[in-house]
């Protein structure tokens, strides 16, 4: 086995590090998944991985049995504390002290994401636990390797296990426990043959034989352990675990502990390298292996970490080297965020800041509202020339009643021209709701930044977009006014009436059919009196 085992405070505060980290990145989903340095334990089923696992901790705390126990990654991170206590991610704040009720919580809670007939899932436990016998480590106990389906599940459940495992053990940060048992041709070794998949130079894999035991009377395990038969760059080491019969007994770790390291001592196969063999060795050289490759991975996380934080939180960065748990330190990153908003808002809809190439966007989009739809809903609003002609014709009809008049009463242009103006209302409204809608549309963009701080996104949210629809509220009525305005009174002594004035002054020519009016003034008649098109017609209604 390479490395020197040896303690090192400095060193073994990196574990604790990467703890935070992994708990940060477990309970942010997935938009920060970071591939932290772990020590994952991959074998066929029945290797003995928990009981591996359980040694390390000293205590019975896994479910364990016959057949398919482990159906969940368990992500069990060790801490070194003077006092004893477990706690899980899932019911963070709850400390358990008794090792049985952990179990049952691992159990119920496999139970809870599979079902209670032996599915499988790859949503992992997160387990920590706070013991004076343990050395700061974090490993990933997964489910054995099995070929055949039991109860509910999948008839490819080899493949399904199979990915799982990969899923852990082909990242670059993960170091592979390979765990055989002695009694099993180590050439046919699910746990190596893996191992070799992913890790062909052998740089991540640690080879753990257990079971040995177990060996037929007159063979032994020394040249795998010497690393001669399937050589590993980072060796093997051999472990005696309890049997079935002793977990039944109720068997002490710690009894067992001296039990194994008395068997190593006293196996003539063995004994030239006890001090090399053993749960309590092999836990030593795991934590100092697992240093060693956060030490050797650290360059890359943190450049990976650092674009992540650059990406996420643009100026927070400046503020990376506080405690970010710091109060002060979150505000002052939310109220970046929130100038960040301000700016981007205006940017978007002034048109500076980045630009989108695919769509129009923001104040662009606001002025094709403005220019072109608008436009033409008030296009569409307009009646055709004949019925507008039909209209003019009845209303002056009805209101000369049972006389004929000899002028074109001013109450039926007012009539006409007041049904065109009230026209107006629906169009402006729906462009209103228009740019409401668009600018809705930016906020939550802008606020996509703040996707770290949820809570911050939608209160932002929801107070600007508040904000948007009082005004909203307030430009409709004001519109709405103006109309109103234009309806109430109609100059016909504004310039747009000239045409008029000078109809009724200058020209008051009968004719035998009919009343010739508007003819040389009409085209200079505002807008509102439908687009009737003036310049060739005259206009004449019989009276
Ligand atoms: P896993 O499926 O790989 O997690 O395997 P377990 O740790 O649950 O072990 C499966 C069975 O093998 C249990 O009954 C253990 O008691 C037994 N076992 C594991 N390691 C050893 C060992 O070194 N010696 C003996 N005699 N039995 C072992
Ligand atoms: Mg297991």
């Amino acid at each position: 086995m390479s490395g020197k085992v040896s303690g090192n405070a400095g060193m073994e505060q990196l574990i604790l590090i990467m703890n935070k980290l992994q708990e940060a990145c477990a309970s942010s989903g997935t938009a920060h998944k970071f591939d932290l340095p772990q020590i994952a334990v991959v074998g066929s089923q029945s290797a003995g991985k928990s009981s591996v696992l359980e040694n390390f901790v000293g205590k019975d705390f896994l479910p364990r049995g016959s057949g398919i126990v482990t159906r969940r990654p368990l992500v069990l991170q060790l801490i070194n504390f003077h006092t004893e206590y477990a706690e899980f991610g899932h019911i963070r704040g709850k400390r358990f002290t008794n090792f049985d009720e952990v179990r049952q919580e691992i159990e119920n809670e496999t139970d809870r994401v599979t079902g209670k007939n032996k599915g499988i899932s790859n949503v992992p436990i997160m387990l920590r636990v706070y013991s004076p016998q343990v050395l700061n480590l974090t490993l990933v106990d997964l489910p054995g390797l099995t070929k055949v389906a039991v109860g509910d599940q999948p008839q490819d459940i080899e493949l399904l296990i199979r990915a799982m495992i990969l899923e852990f053990v082909s990242k670059d940060n993960c170091l592979i426990l390979a765990v055989t048992p002695a009694n099993s041709d180590l050439a046919n070794s699910d746990a190596l043959k893996i191992a070799k998949e992913v890790d062909p130079s052998g740089t991540r894999t640690i080879g753990v034989i257990t079971k040995l035991d177990l060996m037929d009377q007159g063979t032994d395990a020394r040249d795998v352990l010497e690393n001669r038969l399937l050589p590993l760059r980072r060796g093997y080491i051999g472990v005696v675990n309890r049997s079935q019969k002793d977990i039944e007994g109720k068997k002490d770790i710690v009894a067992a502990m001296a039990a194994e390291r008395k068997f190593f001592l006293s196996h003539p196969a063995y004994r030239h390298m006890a001090e090399r063999m053993g749960t309590s060795y092999l836990q030593r050289c795991l934590n100092q292996q697992l240093t060693n490759h956060i030490r050797e991975t650290l360059p890359a996380l943190r450049t990976a970490l650092q674009s992540k934080l650059l990406d996420m939180e643009g100026d927070y960065r400046m503020y990376r080297n506080f405690d970010p748990n710091d109060p002060t330190i979150k505000t002052k990153a939310m109220m970046t965020m929130i100038n960040q908003f301000t700016e981007e808002f205006t940017q978007a809809i002034e048109g500076s800041g980045e630009v989108n190439t695919k769509e129009l966007s923001g104040g662009a989009k606001i002025n094709r509202i403005f220019h072109e739809r608008f436009m033409y809903l008030l296009h569409k609003t307009e009646s055709d020339e004949r019925e507008l002609r039909k209209e003019i014709s009845y209303a002056i009809r009805n209101i000369h009643g049972i006389r004929t008049g000899l002028f074109t009463p001013d109450m039926a242009f007012e009539t006409i021209v007041k049904q065109q103006i009230a026209r107006m209302k629906e169009p402006t409204l729906k462009c209103v709701d228009m740019v409401v809608e668009e600018l809705i549309n930016v906020v939550h963009h802008c606020t996509e930044k703040m996707s770290s701080y949820p809570r911050l996104r939608e209160a932002t949210e929801s107070i600007v977009t508040n904000r948007i629809r009082e005004q909203e509220g307030k430009t409709k009525s004001q519109l709405m006014l103006l109309v109103d305005i234009q309806l109430a009174y109609m100059n016909t002594n504004h310039e747009d009436f000239i045409g008029f004035a000078k109809l009724f002054s200058g020209r008051r020519e009968n004719e035998r059919h009919g009343i010739t009016f508007l003819q040389n003034g009409a085209d200079s008649l505002p807008d509102q009196f439908g687009k009737i098109d003036w310049e060739e017609k005259k206009v004449s209604f019989s009276c």
